[in-house]
């Protein structure tokens, strides 16, 4: 990621299924997991496009756009 990018991550809540993998492999910390077991992203501009989360979502949810 070139250093002006800014990353935009969504998470269809519809298929969400609140499993935790996102949290628990992304090392930066850009999620924070709500007492219902929903991901919420607080700390985008943490990302560094490991696609850990996306990757590993069994459910598709996580969608990751890089923005100029
Ligand atoms: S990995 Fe996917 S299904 Fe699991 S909590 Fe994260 S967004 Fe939801
Ligand atoms: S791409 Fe990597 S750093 Fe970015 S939110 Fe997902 S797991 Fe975390």
């Amino acid at each position: 990621m070139k250093a002006k990018e800014k990353i935009r991550i969504s998470i269809d809540e519809n298929l969400c299924k609140r499993c935790g993998i996102c949290s628990e492999f992304c090392s930066e910390k850009v999620f924070l997991e709500l007492d219902n077991g929903m991901p919420q992203v607080t700390v985008p501009e943490n990302c560094i496009v490991c696609h850990l989360c996306d990757w590993r979502c069994p459910d598709l949810a996580i969608t990751l756009e890089v923005i100029s």
